[in-house]
């Protein structure tokens, strides 16, 4: 079966015939794979910097972000039936007894780092036809959603760094004031860093949640993440024309920064203007670059006296998958429009080398493998 993968011995990126998989444990499915979503990470492995094949093997089969359809299913398994649409996730367990976070099936927060992840982290990846793994990491989607369904993934960031938001803002009377029958009013001002996939995604949980959101971004208007920003109810402020000081002096007590850029100097820089009792959460992984100067005396001022938190996400559990499938429904809803324009791209799986090494282009580009 056709694949793409990643040979990082030879700094090669190739589409290979891959061997199918076998449904080997009663509890496996087998997925037709519809969409796969190319996203920061994938490109990162294919210039080489990231990434590690399955132990023993010299290529990795790549792609995190999916949409497959049930084709088989295990005489164990329970949930999944043929024709169910699923997301699977991304991330496995460590196998390790003193692991607390993976035996709970939380290896999202593993403590060891020996977790995998499938396209990523030594288990080859949904960039190919067809995937087996077990039911219990599979999130069956309407299929009414089948169209934006590949953005759940992407999703599930926001998702679980807003579950961890509601967590720790616990920590004083952060609610916002609810008035039986009156529609919530939105009391906490976001911003979100960035907009790519993540960022606008993100930007559409905060809104939903009642978040008075803005997005700072590079880009200039008028451009289609400024329309983008406009219909889901959002303000857009550009970094070339609106430094972060005047940010802050227009939108006022900055409660949330959702950063989904990578960029490093400008999320350091963002953090000086977070407002009292304001929570920073970090989503971005920045390559290597040369350090930058940053005023950690006015970030550790701030953070004291204004009770600052600032915290950094990685991948997602249970709950955010099932939150980013109820949002993303919820958004397709609210935003037709604005969610189908996430996906510019669907193209036949020969495309992939343009779109994994070529220049960054679009939004999210999906390869359709079926
Ligand atoms: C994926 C996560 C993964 C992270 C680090 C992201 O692109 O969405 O599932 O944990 O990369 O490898």
């Amino acid at each position: 079966m056709k694949a793409i993968a990643v040979v990082p011995g030879k700094r090669q990126v190739a589409l290979i015939d891959h061997e199918a998989p076998n449904l080997d444990e009663p509890t496996h499915v087998k997925l037709r794979m519809l969409d796969v979503g190319i996203c920061g990470t994938d490109r990162e492995i294919c210039a080489f910097q990231y990434g590690t094949p399955p132990v023993g093997e010299s290529q990795l089969v790549i792609g995190h972000e999916s949409l497959g359809e049930v084709i088989e299913v295990g005489s164990g398994v329970t949930r999944l039936r043929p024709g169910d649409l699923v997301i699977p996730m991304v991330r496995r367990p460590c196998p390790h007894a003193h692991c607390t976070a993976c035996r709970a099936g939380r290896q999202d927060f593993c403590f060891t780092g020996d977790f995998a992840e499938r396209g990523i982290n030594k288990l080859h990846g949904f960039m190919t036809e067809f995937v087996v793994d077990d039911e219990r990491y599979m999130h069956v989607v309407p299929r009414a959603l089948r169209d934006v369904a590949i953005l759940v993934e992407p999703l599930t960031i926001a998702e679980k760094a807003l579950l961890q938001v509601d967590d720790i803002q616990e920590r004083l009377p952060w609610a916002c004031g609810f008035v039986p029958g009156k529609p919530r009013q939105a009391c906490h001002r976001a911003v979100v860093l960035g907009a790519g996939p993540v960022g606008l995604l993100g930007a559409m949980a905060l809104v939903a949640r009642g978040f008075d959101t803005s997005i700072y971004s590079r880009e200039l208007a008028p451009n289609p993440k400024v329309d983008l920003a406009a219909a889901i109810g959002a303000r857009y402020f550009s970094a070339q024309d609106t430094s972060l000081e005047q940010l802050a002096a227009r939108i006022g007590n900055i409660d949330l920064v959702y950063e989904a850029t990578g960029a490093s100097a400008v999320a350091f820089q963002m953090m000086k203007v977070l407002g009292t009792n304001g929570i920073f959460v970090f989503t971005g992984v920045p390559g290597r670059k040369a350090a930058i100067e940053v005023d950690t005396d006015a970030i550790m001022r701030n953070l004291v006296l204004r009770n600052q938190v600032v915290f950094g996400t990685v991948n997602a559990g249970h709950d955010a998958f099932s939150a980013a499938v109820g949002d993303i429904g919820v958004f397709a809803e609210r935003w037709p429009e604005a969610v189908r324009s996430l996906v510019t791209g669907r193209h036949p799986v020969e495309a992939y080398r343009d779109l994994l090494v070529g220049p960054a282009q679009g939004i999210k580009n999906v390869l359709a493998f079926a």
